[in-house]
């Protein structure tokens, strides 16, 4: 029988499990699927873990969430088409759900379809290679449990590790002689650990805006943030100032290019992930920066060299959840004969004007829509429900604009659900005021007034 790897049980990796099920309860054959996950449960990057640097077994810690995290987009814009949130909590939900509430839904489907005894938790994939011979992927694994490591054979593999776990770390100028702590965003667990403090962020992106607003919400004294290319640019609050590039810092403070400085207790490098699968042999390892079509990938997925080989979620990603799924379909129906492949040369032809295409975004808004149409062309070819890309857009970009008027308050904002045309409902408790993040408080009625710390 077909034997199929998938390495990872995040939310890429679960659709992988969800699709191939689905065409099971439609009574068609499927391969033999062994999904490897190295955390004791799934969720991926949605299974918080207090734990940073290495795990219980030695690996590196995968999680990068911390608690308090709240999702950062609207929910109405990475829903599945095939489980709606009104289907999993059995009434309406507001629109930026908390970390806990998001895993909770992940997981409701793929319960439901009743696929977790294909996976092998507390397994690592330490080594990936391939033999030109037999056409056979030799996949070694650790199984922690038992402290034994193995081999075994499949005739496909789909990476699906996630890559916003390795941490980028530049260095800067006295970061050795600092006094105060200085962490990645990656190892960033608790905004409370910052109360009266003064912190600076390094970045410009959604980790250093989503610390920086926690850090504010629980109390921190005085926020700088410091971007290298584009400043974030929202209204923030009195005590938040955005600085432009840092240059060095000493044992007390950090100087910024614009020739001014700033006593810091902490310093935050919200500089963003690597792509980085140690696991994977030379020839089949994805090697790209953050973008939304890394190259060498067909139709985002395909690794073109070897089309036994698949990865999934490796874009940059506005959409989500929705995608992964598109993907796993996409790739599930190649692995399934229902999806042949052109030849090499076509491939790579096809990768390389989306990878051009995407040189020529100028914007969000255009670069929103080009994943839109990647997820749409993916959506055509298999029997994923369609849903309305183009409503979905609309979604990011009443997103953005509510991100513009009030930084600290677009969490509150409400949406249309684009799969069940049903508008969510508002939160009980504005989100800066929100200090619980668990689902049960999440999922309470009535007004639950916390008071802000
Ligand atoms: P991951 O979630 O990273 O899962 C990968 C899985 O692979 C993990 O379970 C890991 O343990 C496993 N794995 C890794 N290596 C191995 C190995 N060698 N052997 C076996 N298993 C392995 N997206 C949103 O839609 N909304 C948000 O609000 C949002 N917030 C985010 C906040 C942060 C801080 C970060 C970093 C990302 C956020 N994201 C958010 C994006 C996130 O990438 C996706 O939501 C999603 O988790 C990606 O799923 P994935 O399965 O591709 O990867
Ligand atoms: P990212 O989007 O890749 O951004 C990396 C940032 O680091 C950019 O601003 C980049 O600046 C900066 N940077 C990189 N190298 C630098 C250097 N040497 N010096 C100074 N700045 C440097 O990574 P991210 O912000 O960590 O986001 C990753 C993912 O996590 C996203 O999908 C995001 O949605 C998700 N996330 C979500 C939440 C949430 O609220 N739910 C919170 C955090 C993160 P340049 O522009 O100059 O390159």
């Amino acid at each position: 029988m077909t034997r199929i790897a998938i390495i990872g049980a995040g939310p890429s990796g679960m659709a992988q499990l969800r699709a191939f099920q689905s065409a099971k309860a439609k009574g068609q054959q499927v391969p033999e699927i062994v999904c490897f996950e190295k955390q004791n449960d799934w969720g991926g990057l949605w299974n918080y873990t207090w734990r940073t640097g290495v795990d219980q077994y030695g690996n590196s810690v995968h999680g990068s969430m911390y608690r308090y995290l709240w999702s950062n987009g609207p929910k109405e814009a990475l829903e599945f088409a095939d489980y709606t949130f009104d289907e999993h909590f059995k009434k309406p939900i507001a629109s930026y759900p908390p970390r806990a509430v998001l895993w909770d839904y992940i997981k409701g489907r793929v319960e439901k379809a009743g696929v977790k005894d294909q996976v092998r938790f507390n397994s690592s994939v330490n080594q990936v290679d391939f033999d030109d011979g037999t056409q056979l992927f030799t996949v070694q694994v650790c199984d922690h449990i038992n402290d034994q490591t193995y081999t075994e054979q499949f005739d496909y593999v789909v990476v699906a590790s996630g890559h916003f776990s390795t941490p980028k770390t530049p260095e800067y100028e006295g970061f050795d002689i600092f006094n105060g702590r200085i962490l990645h965003a990656h190892d960033f667990r608790d905004a409370v650990q910052f109360k009266d403090k003064t912190i600076l962020i390094v970045g410009s992106s959604y980790s250093a805006e989503d610390v920086g607003s926690q850090c504010y919400k629980y109390g921190a004294k005085q926020i700088y943030s410091c971007y290298r290319s584009q400043p974030m640019g929202y209204k923030w609050p009195k005590n938040w100032t955005e600085k432009h590039q840092l240059v060095r810092v000493d044992e007390n403070s950090a100087y910024f290019a614009d020739g001014t400085s700033a006593r810091v207790d902490a310093i935050i490098l919200c500089t963003g992930y690597l792509h980085h699968f140690p696991y994977m042999a030379e020839n089949l390892c994805l090697k790209t920066h953050n973008c939304l079509y890394p190259q060498n990938l067909y139709q985002g997925v395909v690794w073109e060299q070897n089309p036994k080989l698949f990865y999934l979620g490796m874009q940059d990603q506005w959409y989500t959840f929705n995608m992964f799924d598109a993907q796993a379909w996409y790739v599930r129906d190649i692995i399934m004969g229902k999806i042949v492949l052109p030849d090499a040369e076509t491939m790579q032809a096809h990768s390389n004007s989306w990878h051009l295409r995407e040189q020529k975004l100028k914007n969000s808004e255009q670069m929103v829509r080009f994943q839109g149409e990647y997820i749409r062309q993916l959506i055509d070819a298999t029997d994923y429900p369609s849903f309305n890309i183009d409503a979905v857009n609309e979604v990011f970009m009443q997103w953005k604009k509510h991100k513009k008027d009030n930084i600290m308050a677009f969490r509150d904002k409400t949406y249309r659900s684009v799969m069940t045309g049903k508008m969510s409902k508002p939160h009980h408790t504005p989100w800066l005021y929100a200090l619980d993040d668990s689902l049960e408080a999440y999922l309470q009625t009535g007004n639950q007034e916390q008071k802000a710390m």
